[in-house]
């Protein structure tokens, strides 16, 4: 085919009559340049493989660049750091769950979102096997990525979730250099109060630091509403930019702490707050570096991100003073697609290790110690939950709850199939006329007379493309 394509472009190359036939040809000859364009366009989107080849030179070629200090904005992103080959001591497989130990389970996906990327760090990285926990009932990845395979993944966190960029001050995986650190100091030097009426630009402070204050205010609502603590140990476990422990201060006259996930978050809670944040998170083995004990710690989604939550919970609880609260923030809740808005692949990012419903979350935390006292939500998909130290206390799911949930588990991984574009299907091509059958028989979808599947109603699934706005 490309020696025909070239042929009949070299035809129209050869010299011709007169100068109006010339312009034609070249005008012809610039329309097929565009048509080939688009073909090969098609043809790379097509190849993962050849993306991936493309990629990888891309970055080689730019890591010749330096950008250490390069702060501006709108300039190109750094590239990614490289993912190695894994191998088999980069993953666990777990037999039991991480939370409750219960050894029954219902695998209700394999994969996470990778399997809608087209770069990928490898095929393996995309399957994690989600299970359905027989006992607490939480939703946990039985395949999980450990180790410097974990590290090496979440260094290249912005790239791994599909954004495209330079990622924000807040969300910067990376290492700081020292004049990046300056940056942030001098940025959060006016602190996160700039009145408008002062005339200050946006580039002499740190607008986000408000918008923050503002985002994270429900909380310190919510706490004061709930307790009342008088000067309290406090911390905070992922910290954005330090605003609630801020307030808290403010208001119980709290001693706080911080912890941060990258290096550019520790940065911006000391320079705007002054607060001591020591050690960045670490989700494997996760430590608080901070002696004595804490009357409240504050856990910014961390449960559905800790590569062993049963750990997490278990230092938290060592941690806090007899009668200490837990409260947690932004934990996924499985209605994000149970509720039939989005595909579960979607939704199964990569850093998302555990997944919950709000009684699946209350058991899950009162086997390792933690009695719920207060659960709700702060948007449809995002839970809150305050917690009480107790003693440690096992319940199983009622059969009911988990014949219901495995039901609804089956119908949202058939949409989410059936939702696939045509050229990520090949990975169910030895179910699909049965995941069809199944839609179509339980009214979820129909097949039209060429084929073609429709999702009845509101059940549609959204674009695979969807940006995650939670990380
Ligand atoms: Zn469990």
């Amino acid at each position: 085919m490309p020696e025909s394509l070239l042929g009949r472009l070299l035809a129209r190359l050869r010299p011709s009559g007169n100068g109006t036939d010339s312009a034609d040809a070249v005008r012809k000859l610039e329309q097929k340049f565009s048509q080939l364009d688009k073909k090969l366009d098609l043809l790379t989107k097509r190849n993962q493989d050849d993306r991936l080849i493309l990629r990888r030179v891309a970055e080689l070629l730019e890591r010749g660049v330096p950008a250490a200090g390069d702060t501006t904005e709108g300039s190109e992103a750094p590239p990614p750091p490289p993912i190695r080959p894994s191998s088999r001591e980069d993953w666990v497989e777990l037999t039991a769950c991480p939370v409750c130990g219960e050894t029954a389970s219902t695998l209700i996906s394999e994969y996470n979102r990778f399997l809608l990327a087209d770069d990928v760090p490898d095929e393996s990285s995309k399957v994690y096997n989600y299970s359905l926990c027989h006992g607490c009932g939480i939703v946990y990845a039985a395949r999980r990525p450990v180790g410097r395979r974990f590290r090496e993944l979440l260094a290249g966190f912005h790239e791994n979730l599909g954004r495209v960029g330079r990622p924000s001050a807040w969300l910067n995986p990376g290492a700081l250099s020292e004049g990046e650190r300056q940056h942030i100091r001098n940025l959060a030097k006016p602190g996160s109060l700039v009145s408008e009426h002062t005339g200050t630009t946006d580039k002499a402070w740190m607008p986000g630091a408000l918008s923050d204050r503002l985002a994270t205010a429900p909380h310190v609502v919510l706490l004061s509403s709930l307790l009342t603590l008088d000067k309290p140990r406090v911390l905070e476990v992922r910290s954005r930019s330090g605003a609630i422990l801020d307030a808290l201060r403010r208001m119980w006259g709290a001693s706080v702490y911080a912890l941060a996930i990258f290096e550019s978050q520790q940065e911006v809670v000391r320079a705007l707050y002054g607060i001591p944040a020591d050690a960045l998170i670490d989700f494997e083995n996760f430590q608080i570096p901070y002696e004595g004990a804490f009357d409240l710690v504050v856990s910014n989604h961390m449960l559905t991100h800790s590569v062993r939550p049963g750990h997490y919970l278990d230092t938290i609880a060592a941690a806090l003073a007899p009668g200490g609260h837990l409260y947690l923030y932004n934990e996924m809740d499985e209605a994000e697609f149970l509720g039939e808005t989005r595909s579960m692949f979607s939704v199964f990012n990569p850093f998302h290790l555990q997944i919950f419903s709000p009684l699946s979350l209350t058991r899950a935390l009162a086997a390792r110690g933690f009695e719920v006292i207060f659960l709700g939500h702060s948007d449809r998909i995002h839970m809150i939950c305050l917690a009480r130290k107790a003693a440690p206390a096992q319940s199983t799911m009622p059969k009911g709850e988990l014949k219901k949930r495995a039901r609804q588990y089956t119908a949202a991984r058939d949409l989410s199939i059936l939702a696939l574009p045509e050229h990520r299907r090949s990975a169910f091509a030895a179910e699909w006329d049965q995941v069809v059958e199944r839609a179509v028989l339980s009214g979820m979808a129909t097949v039209d007379a060429r084929g073609r599947i429709q999702f009845s109603g509101a059940r549609r699934k959204a674009k695979d493309s969807e940006e995650d706005t939670h990380v």
